[in-house]
C-alpha cells in the first residue's frame, strides 16, 4: 500500500510557500536490487523523495531545511545548467541538484546515495548511458570515501557486507569489472555474512559474463527455490505456529521462518545466528519436535496437541475434529 499527502512547505532558502507530495506510508515484500533499489510498491515511490521549490529550485527531501552553504550552491551556475538540463527527466536533474547540495556539505555518502537515485530514474527512462554515468559518479565517491565508524556493528549480522556488495554491483553496472572484482576480494576479506558472501559469488559471475543488467538479491540467493526443493512445512511446527504464537520467542519465530538459498555447496539456512542454525539442526521437523517438548514442560496447562486419533497428523486448532492428512474425522476428545 503506497499513501501520499499534499501539505504546504515552506522553502528554507526563499521563503516561498508550495504544495509537495509526501509519502505517508509504503508497503514492500520483496528483497531489493543489489544495488539497493527498493522493491514495489517503495520502487515507484522515488518521485517524492526529492522536493524542489518553484520559485527558487532548491533541492531537498525536505523544503524546511537547508544547510548554510544551500542559497550560494542554488544560485550557481553548474546548478542552473543541472536543473533545466534538457537531456535528462526533470526527476533526475533534481537528484543531481541535491547531490551538489550534498557535494558543498562534504556529504559524500548522500551525494553516492542520491546519484544512484538518480540512476534509477535513467534506468525508468532507459538512458542506458546516462545511468552508467550516474552509477560510476556514486562508486567514485563510495571508493573515496573516509571508511564509516562501527559500520559492520549497526547491520543486521545476516547483512554484514550489504553495503560493499552495493557498490560492487554500481562498478559491474558501471562496466567497470576489474575494479568491482577488487572490491569483491576487498570485502571477503574485511568480513561478510555468507549470505552477503553468496551475493559476491554472484556478482563475481555476473561479471566474468560481461552482464551489466539489473539484478535483484533474490536472484544472487537462488530465490525462491524451485517447489522439490523448498523444505516442508512441518505440520506440528505449523500447529504450534498457529495455536500458540504467543508463547514462542523471537529465536523460535525467526527459525520457524528461515529460508534456504543456493550455493556452491548445495543450499543451507539463510542466517549465520548460532541459535537459529542450532534450533534448525534437524531442519524444521526437529524445531517442531524441540517446540513441543518446551511448550509442554513449560505450559502443561496450556498447551494441547490435538493429533488425529487415526494417522497421528496435528489437526488445525486444538478444538478440530478433523484430520487435514487422512479423510477421519472424530466426534470424542482425542485426549
Ligand atoms: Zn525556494
Ligand atoms: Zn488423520
Amino acid at each position: 500500500m503506497t499513501k501520499y499527502a499534499l501539505k504546504p512547505v515552506t522553502c528554507a532558502v526563499c521563503d516561498s510557500v508550495s504544495e509537495q507530495r509526501t509519502l505517508q506510508c509504503v508497503t514492500t515484500f520483496e528483497r531489493p536490487d543489489l544495488d539497493g533499489r527498493p522493491s514495489e510498491m517503495a520502487r515507484s515511490t522515488m518521485d517524492v523523495w526529492v522536493q524542489t521549490c518553484p520559485a527558487c529550485g532548491y533541492c531537498a527531501m525536505t523544503l524546511t531545511q537547508a544547510a548554510p552553504s544551500a542559497r550560494n550552491v542554488v544560485q550557481s551556475e553548474a546548478y542552473r545548467t543541472r536543473l533545466h538540463h534538457p537531456g535528462a527527466p526533470a526527476l533526475l536533474n533534481q537528484f543531481m541538484c541535491l547531490a551538489l547540495l550534498q557535494d558543498a556539505e562534504g556529504l559524500v555518502r548522500d551525494s553516492a546515495q542520491v546519484r544512484t537515485h538518480a540512476a534509477w530514474v535513467a534506468d525508468d527512462a532507459g538512458l542506458e548511458d546516462l545511468a552508467r554515468r550516474c552509477r560510476s559518479e556514486a562508486a567514485d565517491l563510495l571508493l573515496n570515501a573516509p571508511p564509516l565508524k562501527h559500520w559492520e556493528r549497526r547491520e543486521e549480522p545476516d547483512w554484514q557486507g550489504w553495503r560493499g556488495v552495493q557498490l560492487v554491483d554500481l562498478l559491474r553496472r558501471a562496466g567497470r569489472g576489474e575494479e568491482a572484482l577488487r572490491e569483491v576480494e576487498r570485502i571477503r576479506q574485511v568480513g561478510a555474512s555468507s549470505l552477503m558472501k553468496q551475493l559476491l559469488t554472484y556478482e563475481s559471475a555476473a561479471i566474468a559474463r560481461g552482464d551489466t543488467g539489473r539484478h535483484t538479491v533474490n536472484e544472487g540467493l537462488g530465490l525462491p527455490l524451485p517447489p522439490e526443493r523448498r523444505p516442508a512445512n512441518d505440520p506440528l511446527l505449523q500447529y504450534l505456529l498457529d495455536n500458540y504464537w504467543r508463547l514462542v520467542t523471537d529465536t523460535e519465530s525467526k527459525a520457524a521462518r528461515m529460508e534456504t538459498f543456493n550455493t556452491e555447496e548445495g543450499p543451507r539456512w539463510a542466517t549465520d545466528n548460532p541459535e537459529v542454525l542450532a534450533l534448525l539442526a534437524e531442519g524444521k521437523a526437529g524445531l517442531g519436535r524441540a517446540l513441543e517438548r518446551r511448550l509442554l514442560a513449560e505450559h502443561p496447562d496450556t498447551v494441547i496437541i490435538n493429533r488425529c486419533p487415526k494417522c497421528g497428523a496435528p489437526a488445525r486448532t486444538s478444538k478440530a475434529r478433523q484430520c487435514r492428512a487422512c479423510p477421519h474425522t472424530w466426534r470424542e476428545s482425542p485426549r
